[in-house]
């Protein structure tokens, strides 16, 4: 038995109906994807063909669209300072739910913004909370997940306080919820390299925005050191976080029933990383038996 959904963010090569094998094929039970180039701003619509085919590979695997996280595209800044900037930034974004509604999912995993220094902090929160009620207006059903980022740049989203500060301004409190990416937490300086540190950050988290708020993880380690606000991800045990972390959360059933996807540096050990999580978390299941 396992309440854990654990995956990585997997290739779309070739078409988003390719990404539930290459799911299945390291061991996963959930997984991520881009539905579309995520280093362009245009794309072909989904094709009919492809939408079944994925639908159908879900099936056929058993991925449930509560175990699929989608993550748009790295061009859109939802907190643009810049007027034409951001509303090509919000079309593109509604554009990804509208993707996501078409295969059947409903959330999508997003980088809150940067206000690129040209405008306030608050003024950037503001505005990303507003794209994300006009999102909302525009497509139904599809959840925006708000990843924390390391606060590289003028990036937002890398104090809890951000990310609560945009769920505050959301009309639709339903529709919206926090991807924690564990390398951005730690270079954003909150530590996570023993248990007792976990229980602190997850206890601030839960204080700060609310563990009910809490619709996917990342799972990284970090190429770079503690509160450094710099993104390099590197494999399970191998940065400067360790093992304990994965551990923790391996076995904290406050983690279950949510997607926990790898987006580790080595695709080739993904199906190992995989399994040493699952056997953290059957250590702990069977204790309990
Ligand atoms: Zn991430
Ligand atoms: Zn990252």
């Amino acid at each position: 038995m396992s309440n854990k959904f654990i995956g990585a963010h997997v290739s779309a090569a070739g078409g988003v109906e390719n990404a539930p094998i290459r799911a299945a094929e390291i061991g996963a039970n959930a997984f991520a994807l881009f539905t579309k180039n995520q280093r362009q701003w245009a794309a072909k619509p989904l094709t009919a063909d492809s939408i079944r085919a994925f639908k159908s590979n879900c099936d056929k695997f058993g991925f449930g669209p509560e175990h699929i996280l989608p993550h748009d595209s790295y061009l859109i800044n939802l907190g643009a300072p810049e007027q034409e900037k951001l509303d090509k930034s919000r079309a593109a974004f509604v554009d990804e739910m509208e993707r996501c509604q078409q295969l059947g999912l409903n959330l999508l995993n997003f980088h809150p913004g940067s206000h690129l220094r040209k405008m306030s902090e608050q003024e950037c929160l503001s505005r990303i909370a507003e794209s994300i009620n006009l999102a909302h207006k525009a497509v139904p059903d599809v959840v925006a997940v708000i990843e924390n980022t390391s606060g590289q740049g003028s990036n937002l989203g890398w104090r809890f306080e951000h990310l609560a500060e945009i769920i505050s301004q959301v009309d639709d409190k339903e529709r919206v919820g926090v991807c924690i990416d564990t390398c951005h937490t730690f270079t954003a300086g909150y530590d996570l390299r023993t248990c007792l540190e976990c229980d602190k950050t997850f206890a601030e988290f839960d204080t700060i925005v609310g563990m009910d708020y809490l619709k996917a993880m990342h799972l990284n380690d970090s190429k770079v050191e503690f509160a450094s606000r710099v993104d390099r991800h590197h494999s399970l045990g191998q940065g400067e976080i360790g093992w304990d972390c994965f551990k923790y959360i391996a076995q904290d059933s406050r983690f279950d029933s949510i997607p926990l996807i790898l987006e580790t540096i080595e695709p080739s050990i993904w199906a190992d990383e995989i399994q040493a999580l699952r056997h953290f978390e059957q250590q702990v299941l069977s204790e309990d038996n």
